[in-house]
């Protein structure tokens, strides 16, 4: 996992993260240091830097970023890292965001949210004249610069909360405490987060008819939202928006596949709004090619979020197209029953509408058998070697009934 620990100056953000980073064994990047580091090697671009922070200005954000990566190049961040005392202004938000999380290649650490150690001004002035007079500086200087310190840093912590508590990734904690509380309350509070962030996303992957929908159904009583491609693309046209419209004409109406470029502004906007709300995400058909396997985690990646597992439910092709040819599907809502293993309660009958079921054209033998060459058996292989080298493919033995499908499943994600 990521995070940040920031604060006000003297705050205890860099001994809180050292000690985090022991504990939870992951380094701790230290910005700061690293462009004092930086700075101490003679250079004309330290010397540029040094007037530009003498003057009062801010560091650019193109060399925090080059700091930042070299770092990452040095250090084993299999496992996460934690950022001390970083982003300090809402431009280090941006660019954490945009240049590096989707950037960074560990597609399973979520970034799971920015730890503020909460202290007074008050409190501050009297750590920092502790401090210096215990190594015999100067404490009226070290106090004005302390004092302009918290000010920027009230200044510019606004915006960084607002922006962190719309994804609910933004927590405060009282800074005024023993070391060791303040240690407790992190190290619960952060254990709690990584669990949820990687559990909040689960991707299933399936031929038709492998039983995506239903084993997608079962986990909602786990409180996971269903969300599928083709039902973000029915509410877009439900909104007559022009972008529905366009899609629904274009595409839909003639039976072709919504291009990629569309997928942002439709599926992933809805994905980010549930996620928004705090709540778990399950998705089935969202990925049918490499390259959307990618778009998925770079999207995700530049907001912190992660799919940390992927159920590939594995059934025989000829299974397959015995359960397709007994498929049934609502016109309006447009879930699928199969009239041997999901019967809708009344025959004929949607359960969801109570619009009658329709046998789709295309679902004759031979139709079925190019459907799922064309759409699965062609096109799967790659994506399930992405997700297997990056460790996170479980796969499923789709034969059997739903429920005892769905123990499988349970087993694969430990729910
Ligand atoms: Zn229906």
């Amino acid at each position: 996992m990521i995070f940040s620990l920031i604060g006000p100056p003297a705050s205890g953000k860099t001994t809180n993260s050292i000690l985090l980073g022991e504990r939870l064994k992951i380094p701790v990047i230290h910005i700061g240091d690293l462009l004092r580091q930086k700075l101490s090697s003679p250079s004309r671009s330290s010397e540029n830097i040094k007037s530009i922070m003498k003057k009062g200005g801010l560091v650019s954000s193109s060399l925090i970023k080059r700091l930042i990566f070299s770092w990452i190049r040095k250090n084993d961040i299999e496992n996460g890292f934690i950022f001390d005392g970083f982003p300090r202004r809402f431009k280090d938000v941006n660019l954490l965001h945009n240049e590096i999380l989707p950037k960074i290649d560990i597609c399973s650490l979520p970034f799971v949210g920015v730890f503020n150690l909460d202290i007074s001004l008050r409190e501050a002035v009297k750590r920092v004249s502790i401090r210096s007079r215990v190594k015999g500086e100067r404490v009226d200087d070290k106090l004005d610069i302390t004092k302009k310190r918290y000010d920027i840093y009230i200044k510019n912590i606004e915006k960084i909360k607002n922006f962190y508590s719309s994804s609910l990734r933004w927590f405060s904690i009282p800074g005024e405490r023993e070391v060791s509380d303040i240690q407790k309350t992190l190290e619960s509070l952060i254990g709690e987060q990584k669990k949820f962030r990687e559990s909040q996303i689960i991707l299933i992957l399936g031929a038709a008819g492998s039983g995506k929908d239903t084993q997608a159904q079962m986990l909602s009583s786990f409180g996971y939202d269903i969300f599928s491609s083709g039902e973000a693309f029915r509410k877009e046209i439900a909104k007559k928006t022009k972008l529905g419209k366009l899609i629904k004409e274009k595409y839909i109406n003639k039976g072709k596949l919504v291009p990629d470029i569309y997928h942002k502004d439709v599926i992933y906007k809805q994905i980010a709004e549930i996620l928004d709300k705090g709540k778990k995400i399950v998705l089935t058909g969202v990925v049918r090619t490499l390259k959307q396997a990618k778009i998925l985690d770079e999207y995700l990646a530049h907001r912190g979020d992660v799919v940390k597992n992927v159920i590939l439910l594995d059934v025989p092709r000829k299974m397959l197209i015995e359960r397709l040819s007994l498929r049934m599907v609502c016109p309006k809502c447009g879930f699928n029953y199969n009239l041997k293993y999901l019967p809708p309660k009344k025959p004929g009958i949607c359960d969801r509408d109570g619009t009658k079921l329709v046998r789709r054209e295309d679902e004759t033998r031979e139709a079925v058998n190019v459907r799922l060459k064309e759409q699965f058996y062609d096109v799967i292989k790659p994506i399930l070697s992405y997700y297997k080298n990056t460790k996170r493919l479980h796969i499923v033995d789709g034969r059997f009934t739903p429920d005892k499908v769905f123990k499988l499943v349970r087993k694969a994600l430990e729910i």
